[in-house]
């Protein structure tokens, strides 16, 4: 099933969209370029912070904290590029735009945050690839194994990708 996120944001963004979803892992900084985030940068932040999508001089600036891991800050990206794609008036209403902590929570109501996250992990773990690769490579089988080499390819932590595995099976 595509999330409805996703169907929103492919009948504007279609052919881009497909483009980099259909090689891993997704080119998650290109992406958000071609679909007109001005930038991405890794940014001191204070701890508990993970990212920050904000509108700077007409511009829209992601910023993701340097002391996490990189596979955290690829799918913060992917949950920051998802509100530039969905709640831009959100992000344009405030001078600091959207900044969310480690769980994912920004003080904006919780549903945009679902929203964020489910078009988040669509991005970043394209689910025909995923399942082309489990297919392919693992025979449908799921162990912890499958999960790791799943993340490796994909540059997602273990959890993110045991999580979208649940979602798809
Ligand atoms: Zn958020």
């Amino acid at each position: 099933m595509t999330t409805g996120e996703l169907k929103k944001v492919r009948a504007e963004q279609g052919a881009t969209l497909d483009r980099y979803m259909s090689s891993y892992p997704v080119k998650l900084g290109a992406l958000a370029r071609e679909l007109g985030v001005a930038g991405i940068k890794v940014s001191s932040m204070p701890t508990g912070v993970s990212g920050q999508i904000t509108k700077e001089g007409g511009d829209y600036i992601i910023r993701v904290n340097r002391n996490e891991a990189r596979e955290r800050q690829r799918f913060t990206i992917a949950h920051e590029l998802a509100h530039f794609l969905l709640h831009r008036d959100v992000i344009d209403s405030s001078p600091d735009g959207i900044t969310d902590n480690v769980l994912y929570r920004s003080g904006e109501p919780e549903q945009i945050e679902f929203e964020a996250n489910r078009l988040a992990a669509d991005l970043v773990m394209p689910k025909a690839l995923i399942e082309q690769k489990l297919d392919d490579d693992f025979g449908r089988v799921v162990t912890d194994a499958t999960i790791e080499s799943l993340a490796a390819s994909f540059q997602v932590s273990k959890a993110a990708m045991e999580i979208r595995l649940s979602t798809l099976s």
